[in-house]
């Protein structure tokens, strides 16, 4: 059966589809990811002009059908546009890791309000102008943990001990958690020496992941953290999914590959 609906949305993918439609995919708190259709939308001025745009944060109209997953999109209207960030190369290239990550780890017909609120604080900050490094390790150390993939930080999984004579502590992707340097140098699997992390930059995410999320964007990572953090999130991410996020690569010297 056909129906009809109306959901905030935040724009994660756009592309071309024949001469005038345009086939949109959104994240949206209550539905998850939505891929919808948005007929004449090349040709329609009034109605989706400049709207339906990589990061948009929109209210849109749309219908549902009874034989496939694709939603019309009927309307759009504009809640942000986020135009700072679309002038800002880093920002940009940060915006659009969110949105890669978003088509590669959510689904269809499961949303979560709370991350859905999570990525309109992230494109927020990018859009206001704040480090891009800091957004991204905030972003992800928050979104894993709504995904169920909590990082385990709070001591290295053989010993226990989190102290600076443990330091640095490597972070097992396979394991989901640290290991120091001594026991970490026993055990395979571990990642490469560029995925190490120091007990400072331990102890910020340990922070991120217990503070409330409007007290987030207090914290600071120095480039060195914030540089160890994407690192970390790089490889556990490219673990969990066995796959790569290409979006990653335009990130430069903010992780390693
Ligand atoms: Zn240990």
């Amino acid at each position: 059966m056909a129906a009809c609906g109306q959901t905030p949305a935040v724009v994660i993918g756009v592309a071309d589809h024949g001469e005038s439609d345009k086939i949109v995919t959104c994240y949206c708190p209550g539905l998850g990811k939505l891929k919808g259709i948005a007929k004449g939308a090349k040709r329609s001025r009034k109605r989706f002009v400049n709207k339906l745009e990589l990061f948009s944060l929109l209210e849109i109209q749309y219908a549902t059908g009874s034989r496939t997953s694709l939603v019309r999109i009927d309307q759009a209207e504009m809640l942000t546009p986020f135009p700072t960030l679309r002038r800002s190369y880093d920002a940009y290239a940060g915006a659009a890791l969110i949105c890669e990550l978003l088509l590669n780890w959510t689904r269809e017909n499961d949303g979560d309000d709370e991350l859905f609120a999570l990525v309109v604080w992230a494109l927020t900050q990018l859009d206001q102008g704040q480090p891009v490094g800091d957004t991204l390790v905030l972003f992800q150390i928050r979104m894993l943990d709504l995904l169920g993939y909590r990082p385990r930080l709070h001591g290295c999984l053989e010993c226990g001990g989190l102290a600076p004579a443990g330091a640095p502590y490597r972070f097992s992707p396979s394991r989901s958690g640290l290991l120091c340097s001594r026991c970490g140098c026993r055990q395979t699997g571990a990642v490469p020496d560029q995925a190490s992390l120091s007990l400072s930059t331990v102890m910020l995410l340990l922070k991120a992941q217990d503070l409330p999320r409007e007290k987030l964007s207090r914290l600071r990572f120095s480039p060195a953290a914030a540089r160890e953090s994407l690192t970390m999130l790089r490889h556990y991410g490219t673990y969990l999914l066995q796959r790569e996020i290409y979006s990653w690569n335009h990130l430069g010297c903010l992780a390693a590959g």
